[in-house]
C-alpha cells in the first residue's frame, strides 16, 4: 500500500477524545469575544449575559438526563466529577459507614479516589466482572453491607465499550438505601440516560468525548428522594452553591451544552449509522460475535452487543499490539486499551478483569468509531489492518522458521 505523506491518519480513537464539532465551536466563540463576562459579576450586563448563558446550559444538560438544573455542578471534566462524587460522599457520610463498592474495570479516575480513601481507612470492595465485562448483580447484592455508603459503577467502559445494567444496579442500591454513582463520561450523548428511571444519585459527565471542548464536565447530585450530601473538595469563591468554587468557564459550558444537545437530537439515527460501521469493520476483520466466518486467532474483548455502538476491542493472537500499532499508524490512529494506561505501558486492568491471558492483552486493539468516520474509511482501515496482521504473522513465522533451521544445522554439525 502506498502511503501518502501529506494525508493524515484516519482517526479511530473516539474513546480517547473527539474533535470539537464546528457547530459547538460557533456557539462558544461569542463567549470568548463580546460576552466574556464573569457569570458571578452581579452588577452589570457582562455578568448577566454570561450568567444567562450558564443557566441555559445547565437547563439543557439537566434535561438531557432527566435532572433539575440545580442538580448540575460544573467541573473541569469527568476526572474531577468522579473525585468530587466519591470523596465528597465519603466525607459527608463516614459517620454512617465507611464501606464503598466499585468494579475492577472502572476508569482510573474512579479507582484512584477509591484507593486514596482506602489509604485513609475506608474499606473498598472492587468487584470482578463476568468474562463479557458485565457486572453480576448477585455479586453486587452480596457485597452490600449495613455500612456501605456508596456504589460506583460506570455506564459505559472506555476500553471495551461494555454497558453496565444501570437501572438494575440503581434499583438494587435504592432497595438497600445505598447511594449510586455512575461515571457516564463515555455514555452521555451515546445512549439514553435518565437519573429518575435508573435511580442514579450522582453522575459524572464530560464534554470532550461527545464533540465538545476539553476541560469541562459536570457532576449531577440528586437533591430530592434522597437529598444527597457532598463535602466540597475545592474551597474558594463559593460558586456552584459552595460545592465547587472557581470562576465558571462560560465558553466551555456553552460548548458542552451545545455538544450534548446536538448528540441527543440525532441519537437514534447516528447510533444506527455508527453501529453499522462497527459491524462492518468487525465482519471484515472476522471478529467472532459479528460474523459466521470468524478468523482464527481474532478474539473479541467484551460483550458483542451490550456495548457502545462505536466500540470494537479485539486481541490478535501471534502479534504484538505495539508492532501492530506502529504498522497501522500511517493509515489509522487508534490505541491499545485506554489512552491513559497506554502512556504507562502497563497491561490493561480491564482486559485482566475479563480473564484474558497476558499474551492476548498485549495484542489488543481498541477501535473507536465516531461522528466523522465514513464507510470508505472503515473499508480502508479493515484492509490495512488485515494486511498488517498478515505481514507481522509472516515475519514471525519466518523468524521461527529460520531459528528452527539454525538449530537443525547446529545439531547436524555437532
Ligand atoms: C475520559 C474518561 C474519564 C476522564 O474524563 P476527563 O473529562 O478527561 O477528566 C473518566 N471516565 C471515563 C470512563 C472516561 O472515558
Amino acid at each position: 500500500m502506498v502511503i501518502q505523506p501529506m494525508s493524515r491518519p484516519i482517526y479511530l480513537d473516539a474513546h480517547a477524545t473527539t474533535p470539537v464539532d464546528d457547530r459547538v465551536l460557533e456557539a462558544m466563540l461569542p463567549y470568548f469575544r463580546e460576552h466574556f463576562g464573569n457569570p458571578s459579576s452581579a452588577g452589570h450586563l457582562y455578568g448577566w449575559e454570561a450568567a444567562a448563558a450558564v443557566q441555559q446550559a445547565r437547563v439543557t444538560l439537566a434535561d438531557a438526563i432527566a435532572a433539575s438544573p440545580e442538580e448540575i455542578l460544573f467541573t473541569s471534566g469527568a476526572t474531577e466529577a468522579n473525585n468530587l462524587a466519591i470523596k465528597g460522599v465519603a466525607e459527608a457520610y463516614y459517620q454512617q459507614g465507611r464501606h464503598l463498592i466499585t468494579v475492577q474495570t472502572e476508569h482510573q479516575a474512579v479507582l484512584g479516589p477509591m484507593r486514596y480513601l482506602a489509604g485513609l481507612g475506608f474499606e473498598v470492595t472492587e468487584l470482578p466482572v463476568q468474562t463479557d465485562g458485565r457486572l453480576d448483580l448477585a455479586d453486587l447484592e452480596q457485597a452490600i453491607r449495613p455500612d456501605t455508603i456508596l456504589v460506583s459503577v460506570m455506564a459505559a467502559n472506555n476500553e471495551i465499550g461494555v454497558l453496565q445494567p444501570l437501572a438494575a444496579i440503581g434499583a438494587l442500591c435504592r432497595q438497600h438505601q445505598v447511594l449510586f454513582h455512575t461515571d457516564a463520561a463515555q455514555a452521555i450523548g451515546k445512549i439514553p440516560l435518565d437519573v429518575q428511571a435508573m435511580q442514579i444519585d450522582l453522575m459524572s459527565l464530560t464534554a470532550h468525548k461527545v464533540y465538545g471542548p476539553k476541560g469541562i464536565g459536570a457532576l449531577y447530585v440528586r437533591r430530592r428522594n434522597p437529598r444527597v450530601q457532598i463535602i466540597p473538595q475545592l474551597q474558594g469563591g463559593g460558586q456552584e452553591r459552595g460545592l465547587r468554587s472557581g470562576t465558571l468557564a462560560t465558553p466551555q459550558i456553552v460548548g458542552f451544552a451545545k455538544a450534548v444537545a446536538l448528540a441527543l437530537a440525532d441519537l437514534e439515527a447516528e447510533s444506527a449509522r455508527i453501529l453499522a460501521l462497527r459491524n462492518r469493520l468487525a465482519q471484515q476483520l472476522g471478529v467472532p460475535g459479528y460474523t459466521d466466518a470468524p478468523q482464527p486467532g481474532i478474539w473479541l474483548n467484551g460483550h458483542p452487543h451490550q456495548r457502545l455502538a462505536g466500540n470494537l476491542n479485539i486481541s490478535v493472537e501471534g502479534v504484538e499490539a505495539s508492532a501492530l500499532l506502529l504498522g497501522l499508524q500511517p493509515v489509522v490512529a487508534l490505541s491499545t486499551g485506554s489512552a491513559c494506561t497506554t502512556a504507562k505501558a502497563t497491561p490493561s486492568h480491564v482486559l485482566q478483569a475479563l480473564g484474558r491471558s497476558p499474551d492476548l492483552i498485549a495484542a489488543s486493539l481498541r477501535f473507536g468509531i465516531g461522528r466523522f468516520n465514513t464507510e470508505a474509511e472503515i473499508d480502508r482501515v479493515a484492509a490495512h489492518t488485515l494486511t498488517t496482521i498478515a505481514t507481522l504473522r509472516q515475519s514471525r513465522r519466518d523468524y521461527v522458521g529460520s531459528t528452527h533451521q539454525l538449530l537443525e544445522s547446529v545439531k547436524q554439525s555437532g
